[in-house]
């Protein structure tokens, strides 16, 4: 039964390529001989199922590594093939495969495009990371012989009588000497990229060293774990299991917040649990991670094809059985099977954030500075998201307190602050802004995070009379008492002539904190604009306005001082310090205003 062939296709072109395109990843050959070695195994319970053929004590797949040879090799104990069924399984469809794939992706360099790096190729992977590789097979027909095939995946195949005695495959890949592949012969990056991929595969699988001595009391255990927590039901699992779970997935050591279990049959078959983490800190705030399983197999990370952008703030494993194995970009799109994806899983979320709130709104208070900015991404991204949870939006406000947008409103109508909602953008530069406002007792809300820019604007839309402004843009409509400002006209005026270059308008108001002497108002809309420039990289000036208060004895002595340099520098340095005060003291102004504090400094030390 010797048989020697060439590969119906020419290859010796493609190899190349697919090597080259896939070498960022090409770690993936390993998932795919053992998932090969997974089906053959769960094509060989449905056998013996059916009585056609007796089931061994343990089904298992094993990876051996042997530094000396050079080889990595993955054995099960499944259905095993026939020669006929090598020929064609092998020679004809796995080859095939790899040239369907190459064909149809060919034009597409696109780095984007890498979803397929992570199906379609199956068996020819192996000639990523191989000089060639070995199959020894058995078919559970016990009539068959045992089959033993070579191939270097380009010049042709050999096939003769092999020398398996049990039903089940051998593939053994001799890795090539590529400087890249040096350590791939190794038990420690064997488990790395059988954790990555391998890691909640149905059946056990053993890694091992060849001539490794075993310690026979110590128990084998397999490298993964076979029956991950999102298969099981909801009512089975204990919150400590979760948690456990996160760990081991996301090896996040911070509690997740809460989780949501997903289970779908229709029109999508789908399972899995997503998990709202706890930031780390204020500013890596969009970091999440939701892996992507086909049965129990990991295809990649946050893929957008699959899972609605918004959910991947969240840490998660989501399982699509049904995902097709060779999945394209275009595929996922036209067939809506992200869609129905995305309303089955943004339902669950919503419910889930409804459930929390009615349940405990104090609790639920207590992870809004961490789930904001998920559930305002939601909102920004998707409308109906928005439409089912804009009862649980909170705000917290500057003394830490949260009111939905009604509530709010309500609290702050009798107060002097008309119909504006006020909002703080950053707690440390606009601190003497919140002191003010404090000191009169009026409240503002904080907004802080990126998306605040943008959502101040939905929200805006989405509630007719509600309008937010800035705390550094409404400090003198809130503030302002009318008091009489006349007398300080030509301090105003002078102010003026002294600012004209810096674009800043002068302002008289009576403010009730009498130490400070001005305060900088920011125009609302530059605010806005200026956040959105900053996403896009962009810096534009901005206008802002000088207001000087009266109750300030600096302010009252300068209308007196009649030396024009000493008024000028007394003028400057009010100004300065406003802008130092509103975080804007920027560039040569800042140089000017250290040289002047080292001057009196100097003067002071005299
Ligand atoms: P796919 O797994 O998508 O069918 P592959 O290229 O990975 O494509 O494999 C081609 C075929 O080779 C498989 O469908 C299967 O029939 C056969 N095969 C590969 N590995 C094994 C194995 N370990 N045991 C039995 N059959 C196998
Ligand atoms: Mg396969």
């Amino acid at each position: 039964m010797n048989e020697k062939g060439n590969i119906s296709i020419n290859t010796e072109n493609i190899l190349p390529i697919i090597k080259k395109w896939l070498y960022s990843d090409k770690d993936i050959f390993l998932r795919e001989v053992v998932s090969n070695a997974i089906d053959a195994i769960t094509k060989h319970k449905k056998v013996a199922s059916l009585g056609e053929s007796a089931k061994p004590e343990r089904y298992r797949v094993d990876v051996k590594v042997n530094k000396k040879d050079k080889t990595i090799t993955v054995s099960d104990n499944g259905i095993g093939m026939t020669f006929e069924e090598v020929k064609q399984y092998i020679n004809q469809i796995a080859f095939s495969g790899a040239i369907d794939f190459f064909e149809k992706y060919k034009d597409k360099t696109d780095a984007q495009d890498q979803i397929i790096g992570h199906f379609g190729l199956g068996f020819y992977s192996v000639f990523m990371v191989s000089d060639f590789v070995e199959i020894q097979t058995r078919s559970f027909v016990e009539s068959e012989k045992p089959v033993y095939w070579k191939s270097d995946g380009a010049s042709g195949y050999e096939m003769s009588e092999g020398s398996r005695q049990t039903h089940g495959t051998d593939v053994i890949l001799h890795i090539n000497s590529d400087k890249e592949n040096k350590d791939l012969v190794n038990v420690w990056k064997m488990r790395e990229i059988l954790e990555k991929y391998c890691r909640f595969l149905p059946v056990e699988i053993y890694l091992s060293e060849d001539g490794e001595k075993k310690d026979d009391k110590q128990e084998e255990k397999p490298v993964n774990n076979t029956s991950p927590l999102w298969l099981k039901d909801a009512k089975e699992c204990t919150d400590e299991q979760y948690k456990e779970f996160y760990r081991e997935v996301f090896h996040d050591f911070k509690e997740p917040l809460f989780w949501i279990h997903l289970k779908m049959d229709y029109p999508v078959n789908l399972r899995g649990i997503l998990y709202f983490p706890k930031l780390t800190n204020e500013y890596n705030t969009l970091e999440g991670k939701i892996q992507l399983y086909c049965n129990q197999v990991y295809v990649a990370d946050n893929i957008k094809e699959v899972i609605p952008e918004f959910l991947l703030l969240l840490k998660g494993v989501i399982d699509c059985p049904d995902l097709p194995l060779n999945v394209s970009r275009s595929f996922l799109q036209n067939d809506g099977y992200s869609g129905k994806i995305a309303g089955h899983i943004s339902k669950k979320v919503s419910d889930k954030l409804k459930q929390l709130y009615k349940d405990d709104a104090e609790q639920y208070s207590k992870y809004w500075d961490d789930i904001n900015i998920f559930v305002k991404y939601g909102c920004l991204k998707e409308e109906k998201f928005y439409d089912k949870v804009k009862d649980c939006i909170i705000y917290k406000d500057i003394y830490g307190k949260y009111h939905t947008l009604d509530q709010y409103k309500k609290a702050v109508e009798d107060k002097k602050q008309k119909d504006k909602i006020y909002y703080v953008t950053d707690m440390q530069k606009q601190a003497q802004y919140i002191n003010m406002f404090k000191e009169h007792e009026l409240n503002a809300v904080i907004l802080d995070n990126i998306l605040d820019s943008h959502f101040i604007s939905f929200i805006e839309s989405k509630n007719q009379g509600t309008s937010f402004m800035g705390i550094d843009s409404g400090i003198k409509d809130v503030l302002g008492e009318d008091s009489k400002t006349e007398g300080f006209d030509d301090v105003k005026k002078f102010f003026e002539d002294l600012l004209k270059e810096k674009n800043v308008a002068v302002e008289i108001q009576s403010l009730k904190a009498s130490d400070v002497s001005a305060v900088i108002t920011a125009n609302e809309y530059e605010n806005r604009m200026k956040s959105m420039q900053t996403m896009y990289g962009m810096d534009l000036p901005s206008t802002n306005t000088l207001v000087l208060n009266i109750q300030n004895p600096v302010v009252k002595k300068l209308a007196a001082i009649e030396d024009e340099q000493k008024k000028k520098d007394v003028a400057i340095y009010v100004y300065q310090l406003a802008m130092l005060a509103a975080g804007k003291l920027e560039k040569e102004d800042m140089t000017d205003f250290l040289r002047r504090n080292n001057e009196m400094l100097n003067k002071t030390a005299d």
